[in-house]
């Protein structure tokens, strides 16, 4: 299995999606992406909260 974010699922106007296989990985690749593109240099506890209801798990193809 490998996790799944969108972007748009934080609530922001932005296409970004991503994929990782472990939740550390996603989260870092978030965090650098909220960092550079909105402005956001570190992901409240909140964020974090929405991120993980936000992930999905898809199949490896
Ligand atoms: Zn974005």
């Amino acid at each position: 299995m490998v996790k799944s974010f969108k972007c748009s699922d934080l609530g922001m106007k932005c296409e970004w999606s991503t994929k990782a296989l472990n939740m550390i990985d996603l989260m870092n690749k978030i965090s650098r992406h909220v960092d550079q593109i909105h402005d956001i240099p570190s992901l409240s506890i909140d964020m974090k909260k929405k991120i993980d209801k936000a992930v999905k798990e898809e199949l490896i193809k």
